[in-house]
């Protein structure tokens, strides 16, 4: 046998003596094969792949203590008991352990006793705790959460940027930078903020097969409350699930009204008190059927398997939320649930939470483009599972047959392409450099100040798209983008590009469908255009104090594309 085959077989020994498991999962063996040969890696899978297990098994094959670093205070100690039951000699350090008990842990690492050490970004960049690291073997870096990096990521905590003197300080260290969102914007962070240009990127399929995707909109809180509880009690009334709210007092209405109807819901959220918080984690833990509904601040970490169902009774504030929250449904692997009720209110309170405080005006605007892109998916007819992985970047081709889209197609279609061109032109004259506002303002014929420096009302696409509503513009552009026909890289500089499908459709080789049955669909602006020109002279010529493009949001404008330009039969 050589090298690596000893490797394999004694990390596989790990794994079923140590960890209980008969097989990795994905890509767990290269991961650990190549951090044990002192390579750095970078690790993106969905939550609930499996990340922790490579860091571990790789920390117990190699010399010395592996340091995690943790955003997830709350979580280190129970990541730590875990492990301790399990033989190994893990620790953690925080702000939660008395001035004696943090002397005690850095005395065991000091003796070399630890074979991982857990510590929070703030604690690992103290001069402290550095001299003391100086002063022991280290078998690796894990950067956990490592999306934290990301300055326009949803979770950006400035902390993690300093630990990018790792490499510097302690070199030849493997460094592990794991996260559960993919977004490419934030890979390129982590990897120049962390000075992870040699490492070997690790990318699991983000795809949760056994999910079920189910977005609808609201109607009124009455029928809203009424489709949760059938939606439960039709598909999985003795089952564990989670209810997600924007607002405490709307976890505790609804937890009050699913009680009502006989099912065990509790509220949960930061206004808690703790005990109460830590009751219902716990009961939801280790008690069957029982439903949380809770805001944004419960379900980090938290390892159930069989979580049935993940409903959102408002719309998420990203899409990586939405994708990390419901990816806490069917970790088992069976079937589970994700559904959704989304509406204009949703859009605007989450705006108001979103740019509260001292925020730079870039960031208000990815915040936004955030919103148009959770938006985007709501109200794409495509496969939703489609739609949601091209964000990610995952080259997925639908349909998947396990999401409402797919379970219940729109047969009659309109050929949206002819708008579809004009939208796409206009980026394209602009050279991919403007945000949807601006591209609605020249395609509707606006003189603004911005229009004009650019000399933008000399293009083409000026004024050629003024007999459309604009709300219904601002939809086509978050549909394309929703589509991954055009890209908003969210960088804080606010504009849209193009992508190879554009180019498709740009060289008519590629259609853009609307469904037919849909009230405010094309054909609808005829109607609109009377009253719309009228509209648009008001406000040419004129700069115009923009509505947010939110504010712009309309019922319905599905937008679907066709693969192939000869699948049009059903139209
Ligand atoms: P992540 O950090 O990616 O969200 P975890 O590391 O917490 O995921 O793992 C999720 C669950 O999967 C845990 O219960 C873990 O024990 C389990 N798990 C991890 N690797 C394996 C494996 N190879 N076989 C079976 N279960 C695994
Ligand atoms: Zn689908």
């Amino acid at each position: 046998m050589n090298c690596i085959d000893n490797t394999k077989t004694a990390i596989s020994t790990t794994l079923k003596n140590i960890f209980g498991f008969d097989n990795f999962r994905g890509d767990q063996e290269s991961i650990i094969l190549s951090i044990i040969n002192g390579s750095d890696a970078i690790v993106l899978m969905p939550t609930g792949g499996g990340k922790s297990l490579c860091y571990q098994i790789s920390a117990l094959h190699r010399f010395g203590t592996g340091i995690v670093i943790s955003p997830l205070i709350a979580l280190m100690k129970d990541q730590v008991d875990a492990l301790r039951v399990k033989g190994v000699a893990a620790s953690f350090l925080n702000s939660s352990l008395s001035h004696y008990e943090q002397y005690e842990v850095e005395r065991e690492l000091l003796r070399g006793n630890l074979k991982l050490l857990y510590v929070s970004p703030e604690r690992m960049m103290t001069k402290r705790f550095l001299d003391l690291l100086s002063k022991t073997t280290i078998s690796l870096f894990a950067i956990d959460e490592a999306h934290c990096v990301s300055q326009w990521g949803h979770d950006f905590r400035p902390e993690y940027l300093e630990l990018g003197i790792l490499p510097e300080r302690f070199p030849n260290i493997p460094r592990i930078a794991l996260t559960a969102t993919a977004g490419p914007a934030s890979r390129k962070e982590i990897i120049s903020c962390l000075k992870l240009q040699n490492a070997k990127i690790f990318i699991a399929s983000f795809d949760r097969p056994n999910i079920c995707y189910t977005i609808q909109k609201k109607t009124n809180k009455a029928q809203d409350f009424l489709s949760l509880n059938t939606f439960i009690t039709s598909n999985f009334p003795l089952a564990a699930g989670i209810v997600y709210c924007l607002s405490r007092k709307k976890t505790e209405e609804v937890a009050k009204y699913l009680k009502g109807q006989g099912l065990l819901a509790y509220a949960y959220h930061a206004g808690m008190k703790q005990e109460e918080r830590v009751w219902v984690q716990n009961t939801f833990l280790k008690q069957e059927r029982v439903i949380i509904v809770a805001t944004i601040a419960f379900g980090m970490g938290i390892d159930k398997s069989n979580v049935r169902f993940v409903c959102h009774m408002d719309l998420p504030k990203c899409i990586e939320s939405y994708y990390q929250e419901t990816g806490r449904a069917g970790r088992d692997g069976l079937p589970a649930q994700a559904w959704m009720l989304y509406g204009l209110q949703d859009l605007l309170l989450l705006k108001r939470m979103m740019n509260k405080g001292n925020i730079s005006a870039a960031r208000k605007r990815v915040n936004e483009e955030r919103l148009e892109a959770i938006l985007g998916i709501c109200e794409a007819t495509l496969c939703r599972r489609e739609v949601l992985l091209n964000y990610f970047e995952d080259p997925y081709h639908g349909p998947c047959e396990n999401c409402d889209t797919c379970l219940a197609p729109t047969k009659r279609k309109i050929n949206a392409t002819e708008l579809a061109l004009m939208a796409l032109s206009c980026v394209q004259e602009t050279q991919n450099s403007y945000n949807t506002h601006h591209m609605v303002d020249v395609l509707c014929g606006r003189i603004t100040s911005a229009i004009q420096k650019n000399n933008h009302h000399q293009i083409k696409s000026f004024n050629i798209g003024s007999n459309v509503a604009e709300k219904e513009w601002y939809s086509l552009y978050r549909q394309l983008v929703a589509g991954g026909i055009l890209k908003m890289p969210m960088d804080g500089k606010s504009r849209l590009e193009l992508t190879p499908k554009a180019i498709l459709i740009l060289e008519r080789k590629q259609e853009v469908w609307l469904r037919k049955d849909l009230k405010q669909s094309v054909c609808k602006s005829k109607n609109i255009t009377s009253k719309k020109t009228k509209h648009s002279n008001n406000c040419n010529n004129q700069t115009k104090n923009k509505k947010n493009s939110i504010e712009h949001y309309i019922e319905d404008f599905p937008l679907e594309m066709n693969k192939q330009l000869n699948d049009h039969s059903q139209s």
